[in-house]
This record gives structure tokens, C-alpha cells and sequence, in this order.
């Protein structure tokens, strides 16, 4: 009897013995193949292009939610890019190709251009019209120059432009601008940009650059923006600021404030804004 226990035992042992041996051996050749094809796939696939834009399918339950920051790259810049990332929500930045006048603030624009699909670098002029916004829309063949040269010195990803000191839209040959904007943007349209204004704006003091609304009242304005449809599309909000209103930490937590407030709202979606509906590339 006990011959036999050990008989069964041994043969146990060597039927298990036989299958760990097979087991590493199909682990081994699967190492094998699967390192073949990721060299073989290194050969021969295309580097992925960061940019390649993706459309996204909008769901008509949720409410679109675009963070713009004008102005940048300035004091503030920093602070609202580590927010962003922080707080894992998207946003998009558009900036002014004069301001990137050294080597920290050029690099702070290629920073937030890295961040893609997070963060979106678009367009806001190279002057910023010397804010002197009547004689540079009255010049719109110069205007559009100067958007054209910040796209080339920021190297801005897609054809996305905020006019400065002016709310205009022009989305797939629709234009919604005023009489002293629009001979600018007919002219952008037809070389292909598009142009966004926005919905809602939380405002600065003009000598402190400080926001004026609290957190709560500017997530308000927000709410009672989508929820009466006084947005330029339904279920989409475009939201202005400015990078330089937060760039105190007590700002920097206002603007922390009012996105938390947003997002305990689960119908509220964060968006860049190469993802508003009807946009061409
Ligand atoms: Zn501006």
C-alpha cells in the first residue's frame, strides 16, 4: 500500500515537473515572439504624432466646460499650469507671441505645449494689438499678419485664435463679430483659423490684476450661463480669464476653489478648446 502511495506521489511529482517545464517554455517563446514584434514594431511604426487631433463624440447629458487663459506666457502662467495638472482637469492657454521674450518664458510655452492633450497652446495674437485695438482691426490685412507670425514663433498646434480685447466666433464659415472685428476675421477664415470668443468672463481689476468674482459667484455665473443657454453653443461654456490673476497663492486657490465647485457637478465635462463643437483642422 504504501509502495503504491509513493508510486502516485512520484508520478505526481513528474507529471508536475514536465508541466513547469512546458509552462517556461511557452513563457520563454512568448518573450521571444512578443520582443519580436515590439522590435519589429520599432522599425517600422511611425513616431505617434502628439497632435494628431482626435475628435470626441459629445454627450448631450453633459455640459462642456472650456478654462481659457489669456495673455500668457506672464507672471501667473506657472501657478495656473500646476493648478491644471494638479486638479487633473483640462485647459487651454492662449498666448502672445511678444511676451515670450526670454528664455524662461519661451520655454514656459513649450512646456504647456508638451502638456497636450491636457493643456492646448493656441493663438492670441504677437502685439496683442499694442492694445490699441481700433487701429489694429482697422488694419485687418496687418492684423491677420500678426496672427499668422505668433502661430510661427509659438509653434501653436492648430489653427486656434482668441482676438485681443475682442469677444468674435468664427467656426466652419460662421462668423458672429462686430462691424469692427469682422474684416479681420473673414480674412482668418479664409486661410483656415478658427476663431473663439467666450461665454463668461471672470473679470480683473484693471490696477491689480486681482479677479473681482468669488469662486462661488463666478461658478454661478457658469451655471446660470448653461443652464438659461446664454452661451454661443448649447451645453458649452467658454470661460475667459487671465493667467496673471492668479499668480498670488491666494488667487491661485480662488481659481482651485471655483474648479472644485465645478466638478462636484458630474454633468460637467472639462474640455480643451480644439475639441468645441465644429471646429475644422
Ligand atoms: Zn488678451
Amino acid at each position: 500500500m504504501r509502495s503504491k502511495n509513493r508510486f502516485f506521489t512520484g508520478l505526481i511529482l513528474l507529471i508536475l515537473l514536465i508541466t513547469s517545464c512546458d509552462n517556461n517554455g511557452q513563457s520563454a517563446k512568448k518573450l521571444t515572439s512578443l520582443s519580436q514584434v515590439n522590435s519589429s514594431q520599432n522599425l517600422t511604426q511611425k513616431p505617434i504624432n502628439q497632435f494628431a487631433w482626435r475628435p470626441i463624440k459629445h454627450d448631450p447629458s453633459k455640459r462642456y466646460i472650456y478654462l481659457t487663459f489669456d495673455d500668457g506666457p506672464q507672471n501667473g502662467t506657472t501657478a495656473c499650469l500646476e493648478l491644471i495638472k494638479k486638479l487633473n482637469v483640462k485647459a487651454t492657454f492662449f498666448m502672445v507671441g511678444s511676451h515670450a521674450n526670454s528664455d524662461n518664458l519661451a520655454k514656459l510655452v513649450r512646456e504647456a505645449k508638451a502638456d497636450y492633450p491636457q493643456i492646448l497652446l493656441a493663438n492670441h495674437s504677437t502685439s496683442h494689438a499694442n492694445n490699441r485695438y481700433k487701429f489694429f482691426y482697422h488694419h485687418p490685412a496687418m492684423a491677420a499678419k500678426d496672427f499668422y507670425l505668433a502661430q510661427n514663433k509659438l509653434k501653436v498646434p492648430y489653427k486656434i485664435i482668441r482676438l485681443p480685447g475682442n469677444s468674435a466666433w468664427v467656426i466652419d464659415g460662421s462668423t458672429k463679430a462686430t462691424s469692427l472685428v469682422k474684416p479681420v476675421c473673414h480674412l482668418l477664415d479664409s486661410s483656415g483659423y478658427n476663431v473663439i470668443g467666450w461665454d463668461v468672463e471672470w473679470s480683473f481689476n484693471h490696477k491689480t490684476a486681482y479677479p473681482v468674482q468669488r469662486p462661488y459667484k463666478i461658478a454661478e455665473q457658469v451655471d446660470s450661463a448653461l443652464s438659461r443657454n446664454h452661451v454661443h453653443t448649447k451645453n458649452h461654456v467658454v470661460i475667459l480669464s487671465h493667467d496673471r490673476m492668479f499668480r498670488k497663492d491666494n488667487f491661485t486657490d480662488s481659481l482651485a476653489k471655483f474648479i472644485t465647485i465645478l466638478k462636484k457637478d458630474p454633468r460637467n465635462v472639462f474640455e480643451t478648446i480644439d475639441h468645441y463643437p465644429g471646429l475644422r483642422f
